[in-house]
Parts: structure tokens; C-alpha cells; sequence
């Protein structure tokens, strides 16, 4: 089943309690948000399976889902991937958006073929973008990452 190219919210929930969270069209639906940029449906998709994922979307606009694990797919960027990434995005299921000593490190590592990062937590997202990148939100300051633009949103 191919899903719709506006996944609803509960029908992706409907499809997770039958199918389970590893779902073809899950997936799916969960790239097409990534694609019209809408990070809540993502992120409380991710709290009902309460596991962290991931989501990297090359240059050319395709996506790769990943359910844990974040950063395995920035390590092994996937067969076919185009560089640069425009996005890599993650997960806090149960947190605050905030870039732990893990992502920090991940950061330093995908910033020089990767656009824009996200994290998705409780309150809200925080965005890490390269300069002349606007968003509007709180400025965060992480001095150790080489990302210009640390961005908090809430929700
Ligand atoms: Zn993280």
C-alpha cells in the first residue's frame, strides 16, 4: 500500500499498530514529512514507538529512514546517496532538543557534506544550519560544533 502524498498523522499510528513500526509505508510516510519539512508528525511518531530516528535526505530529495542508531547511516552513508546531504535529522523521543557529546561529535564529522541538521525533542526542535540560513527561534550557542546558526523552535 502506497501511502497518500499527505500522510495523516493517525493513519501512520493505525498502520504501526498492525504492521509495526519497520512498515514499508511508515517509511515512507515518514520521508514524505521530511520532504515538506514537517518535523512534528515525525517526531510524535518516534515518541509512540518511543525509539530515536533517523532520517538523511541527499541532493537529489531522497530519503533514508532509519528506526535507532543514528548515526550508523552518517558513517555508511547509503548506496546511491548523492552528496551533499541536505539533511540529516534525529530524534529525541524522550528528551529536549538539544545536541548531546554524541551529536556534537557527529556534527564536527557530516559538516562538510551535510546542509542542515535537525533534532527533534520534547519542547521543539533545534536546527543547525551554515550561515544564510534563516530560521526563526532562540539562538543556541554550541562553540564546539562548526555550525554557524543553532536555532531552538518549540512546538
Ligand atoms: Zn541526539
Amino acid at each position: 500500500m502506497s501511502p497518500p502524498l499527505e500522510p495523516r498523522l493517525s493513519d501512520v499510528l493505525d498502520v504501526i499498530s498492525v504492521e509495526g513500526h519497520q512498515s514499508e509505508s511508515v517509511l515512507e510516510a515518514l520521508g514524505r514529512w521530511c520532504e515538506r519539512q514537517q518535523w512534528l508528525p515525525i517526531y510524535l511518531v518516534s515518541k509512540a514507538v518511543d525509539l530515536e530516528l533517523g532520517i538523511l535526505m541527499d541532493c537529489e530529495g531522497r530519503t533514508w529512514v532509519d528506526w535507532g542508531e543514528r548515526s550508523r547511516v552518517l558513517h555508511e552513508p547509503p548506496s546511491g546517496a548523492r552528496l551533499p546531504f541536505t539533511l540529516w535529522l534525529h530524534t529525541h523521543p524522550r528528551m529536549g532538543a538539544y545536541w548531546s557529546l554524541t551529536d556534537q561529535s557527529t556534527l564536527r564529522f557530516v559538516h562538510s557534506f551535510t546542509e542542515r541538521a535537525i533534532v527533534l525533542g520534547q519542547p521543539g526542535f533545534l536546527m543547525a544550519t551554515k550561515q544564510g540560513d534563516e530560521v526563526l527561534g532562540r539562538s543556541e550557542d554550541y562553540p564546539d560544533i562548526p555550525w554557524s546558526n543553532n536555532t531552538f523552535v518549540a512546538w
